[in-house]
């Protein structure tokens, strides 16, 4: 979006009188700020303002909502699939270019885990954030309403896998929103809910630094979140969490943020990638060796000439992602009017993290904060970063509104089945004697 974006400034003449055309292909017809998510999954932020439609801001630009099956760059091709052409039984779609633009992003990175294909759930997306918390409110109401101990015990055990900004961040969020919601249930305790956080290495948010990544730990483990460091998850069958130390959890939430592999997408090019399924870049955002093709963001492997150590490369994040989009876009300008091409740089700033509402974790720009300044340091750090005045003004007429009056604790699980309602009328309409 951020390159495509830019173009479109720069080529707004053109674009408009149809010499040039940029396509831009999504699956989803928006850009997802995805470090607002935890806040959505507490209900901080409602689901439509962490995410920015395409339409609206690439009015100039032709967008196809549809999946990139395969491309093959030799004969300039995109193969897409659309919802279209899914109903239609075409298969898909071709699209030609001249100049490729490949952001696909990353995917959770699975394991081969026992039972964690059937129960695991990722947070990546505003569908699994908002999944999430409505699953997280609905365990609170089957915690309250059964007489089963054994489902009680499971329903208020949450086990999240991997210590990184998205596991740390959505479990601290959840907790403290789920901690303030049995305020509202006469038969659950704060102390009844047990939070489990699970880190195979020695530390979590590495993105923090050391010093502030060991007070994260503290924070939570002060809220009695039972943070497991050096553990790993051996298997998840029949609601049940086996983790390396022998410990067994019986639970029916388990949040697998355990890292990030690049989008499968790229495996179905003719491009090089890397020993790590990242396209191979160079530091002007080019696929190395290949012509008329560029990336950027999670998929691509760019240099970091920031870095002391050689073949450094950058780290798959937000900061990089945006401001390669926009080197990217002035670059690929560049190569079509003959100029030389500028190289990427970026020394890694720092980083945020929020662990619930008022507690954060900062260290940015040299500076480190902890609890509430780091929280705000946050909160403002993010609101200059999320995309469109649009989305700014949404967001903080939410937080300001969100001050003013008590948290949202309602579960709409069933907004994702909308259809059971009438459908139950009609079955009981056509057999009647069932009513
Ligand atoms: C919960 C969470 C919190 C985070 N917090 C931070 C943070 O605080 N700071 C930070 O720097 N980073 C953070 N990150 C990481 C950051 O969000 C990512 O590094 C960044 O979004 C990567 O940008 P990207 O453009 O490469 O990929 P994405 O933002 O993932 O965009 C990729 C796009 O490509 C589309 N796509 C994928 N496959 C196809 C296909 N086959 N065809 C067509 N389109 C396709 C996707 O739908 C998506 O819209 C966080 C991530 C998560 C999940």
């Amino acid at each position: 979006m951020y390159t495509a974006l830019r173009l479109q400034r720069k080529l707004k003449r053109e674009l408009r009188h149809g010499a040039v055309q940029v396509i831009v292909v999504d699956p989803e017809p928006y850009m997802t700020y995805q470090p607002f998510l935890p806040e959505a999954a507490a209900g901080s932020i409602s689901p439509r303002h962490v995410v920015v439609p395409l339409r609206r801001v690439l009015g100039d630009c032709q967008v196809i909502i549809g999946e990139v099956t395969a491309i093959q760059h030799g004969k300039r091709t995109a193969t897409i699939r659309t919802l279209a052409t899914e109903e239609e039984g075409t298969g898909s779609i071709e699209v030609h270019y001249d100049e490729l633009v490949l952001a696909p992003g990353s995917v959770s990175r699975t394991l081969p885990v026992p039972g964690l294909a059937e129960t695991g759930i990722g947070f990546k997306t505003v569908e699994e954030a908002i999944g999430l918390r409505n699953h997280v409110l609905e365990q609170l109401d089957i915690a309250s309403s059964t007489r089963d101990p054994d489902v009680r015990d499971s329903a208020l055990t949450f086990v999240f896998v991997g210590g990184g900004y998205a596991g740390v961040e959505a479990l601290g969020e959840l907790e403290d929103m789920a901690r303030y919601a049995v305020r509202y249930y006469h038969n659950i305790a704060p102390e009844d809910l047990k939070w489990i956080l699970v880190e195979a290495t020695n530390r979590i948010l590495p993105e923090v630094g050391e010093e502030m990544g060991r007070y994260a730990v503290s924070e939570l483990r002060s809220r009695n979140i039972d943070v497991r460091l050096e553990t790993r998850l051996d298997s998840c069958q029949d609601r049940i969490a086996v983790l390396s130390d022998g410990s067994r959890f019986p639970t029916r939430t388990l949040v697998w943020t355990a890292g990030v592999k690049p989008s499968p997408i790229l495996a179905a090019t003719d491009l090089p990638l890397n020993d790590r399924g990242r396209l191979a870049c160079t530091a002007a955002l080019q696929v190395d060796g290949v012509e008329h093709a560029w990336a950027a963001g999670d998929a691509a492997s760019v240099p970091d000439r920031t870095a002391a150590e050689p073949g450094a490369v950058c780290a798959p994040n937000a900061q990089h992602a945006v401001r390669q989009a926009k080197v990217l876009a002035e670059n690929l300008l560049a190569s079509l009017d003959g100029r030389p091409l500028s190289d990427y740089e970026h020394k890694y700033v720092g980083s945020v993290a929020s662990l619930g509402l008022h507690r954060g974790v900062a260290h940015l720009y040299g500076r480190k904060a902890k609890g509430y300044p780091a929280w705000f340091m946050h909160r403002v750090y993010h609101l200059s970063r999320v995309p469109t005045f649009n989305r700014k003004a949404r967001v903080l007429a939410e937080w300001i509104l969100s001050g003013l009056f008590k948290r949202e604790i309602v579960s709409l699980g069933s907004l994702e089945n909308p259809r059971a309602e009438f459908k139950l009328a009609a079955d009981t309409g056509r057999h009647p004697e069932a009513s």
